[in-house]
């Protein structure tokens, strides 16, 4: 490791390029991270300040700082107080959002954790969070300032560290994408077992292209956190576990939907690694998981879907991907309005296909397209996604976004990882 640091220094000696001084312009080598109180019902948001930490280094991105690539379900803006300008954008969506869908939001307030993560400010700035409405337009939900001289801002990351190791290291820090994976319902004993689960996770997401065509722009490790118990929660079954991050399955009701509320405990326990990106790894053979763009994957170790499950949820944490996958009489609206084009890449409701996949067409391809046709148009644009059987599009007849058997990700995905992970290091 130290090795690592001391390459990683004399690299940053030595980088003077333009990205380096617009970045260098308005930011420090340290993260600045924001922790948010999200809070409402079916249909009012709030959003309230809960704390601000000083991460002793930046691993996120150092290129593309003001722009967007994917829109999110919500948004983190920065500005310069001194001029107003834009200088740092980062989408998310947020388990809060998605449990407004819930019947149980028609009947009672609740408030979920939000953690987001911004290079270090050198100067006063104004920070201000959007939240993706029904129509699909953006509305504030706070805006407030931060002094990042405040001397309550809180200090963390500088001492005690977890127990990590490198699992892959593809370049320097601040010129790759820093994938951190965590262990959850793994007791101290139970250490050997993670690293191993860990190293599969890594494999797995490499042997997946486009990961693997850019593996010199990844970095992952593994940290061991700790759990008091093997396993973690199923309260269907009423099994309740203490584990480093009150995961649980039976999320929103929903048996295989495994998720954390505990979102500052995440951060917390990792604080002084850096990252950009969280796989958390949970010990148990039940099947299920779950992935939040720009927030963490959470999936399990011990049932023989591991593999695969763990890049589909990374393609949804990672790169925004939505599900391709839906249940035949099945024609749901409530999650993509189809008079609303979606924000996710890889599936359209065609009101606004040209922004899509459109263009990776071959000439004369139907729209929609039939799956009878599927070996003459490997990239189309057939019915079924986003859980709906009706009126929801997807670029191939399957995808590692539609089923556990497939083994690549289609056409219009691999471009969208592609396109993120130029977009974070070039
Ligand atoms: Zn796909």
């Amino acid at each position: 490791m130290k090795n690592f640091l001391l390459s990683l220094s004399l690299f940053l000696l030595v980088a003077a390029n333009t990205t380096a001084q617009i970045f260098d312009e308005y930011f420090i080598d340290k993260t600045l991270r924001i922790d948010y109180i999200f809070s409402g019902d079916r249909s009012n948001q709030a959003v309230s300040l809960d704390q601000l930490n000083q991460l002793p280094q930046w691993a996120g991105r150092r290129h593309n700082l003001s722009q967007l690539l994917r829109k999110g379900n919500g948004q983190i803006k920065v500005i310069d107080k001194s001029n107003g300008n834009c200088i740092y954008m980062e989408a998310f969506s947020s388990l809060f959002q998605e449990w407004q869908t819930t019947p149980e939001a028609e009947r009672v307030n609740k408030s979920f954790e939000n953690s987001f993560l911004i290079p270090y400010p050198k100067k006063e700035i104004e920070v201000e969070i959007l939240l993706r409405e029904a129509t699909g337009n953006y509305k504030s939900a706070i805006k407030h300032t931060i002094d990042p001289n405040d001397i309550l801002i809180k200090k963390i990351g500088l001492n005690n560290l977890p127990s990590y190791t490198i699992l892959h290291q593809g370049g320097p820090i601040d010129r790759c994408v820093n994938i951190a994976i965590l262990a959850e319902g793994y007791t101290t004993s139970e250490m050997s077992k993670f690293r191993e689960h860990a190293a599969t996770a890594c494999q797995q997401i490499l042997a997946h292209n486009p990961f693997g065509k850019f593996k010199n722009k990844l970095n992952l490790f593994a940290i061991e956190t700790v759990s008091l118990s093997s396993g973690v929660s199923v309260p269907r079954e009423n099994i309740w576990k203490q584990t480093a991050f009150g995961s649980h399955f039976d999320t929103f009701y929903s048996d295989r939907y495994l998720t954390t509320t505990n979102v500052k405990d995440i951060h917390n326990s990792i604080a002084g690694i850096p990252y950009a990106h969280i796989i958390i790894l949970a010990n148990t053979d039940v099947y299920g998981g779950g992935g939040i763009f720009n927030s963490y994957t959470l999936t399990t170790t011990g049932h023989e879907a591991f593999k695969p499950v763990v890049v589909h949820e990374f393609g949804h944490s990672f790169a925004g991907l939505a599900d391709e996958y839906y249940y035949e009489n099945d024609t749901f609206s409530d999650t993509y309005p189809f008079d609303i084009e979606p924000w996710e890449p890889n599936i359209t409701t065609l009101v606004n296909f040209d922004s899509k996949w459109k263009d990776l067409l071959q000439k004369g391809t139907p729209i929609p397209t039939n799956t009878g046709d599927s070996a003459r148009y490997k990239t189309g644009v057939y019915e079924g996604a986003g859980y709906s059987s009706k009126s929801i599009y997807r670029p191939a007849v399957d995808c590692r976004m539609k089923t556990n058997t497939c083994k690549d990700f289609c056409p219009a995905c691999q471009r969208a990882i592609e396109q993120l992970i130029k977009f974070y290091t070039e």
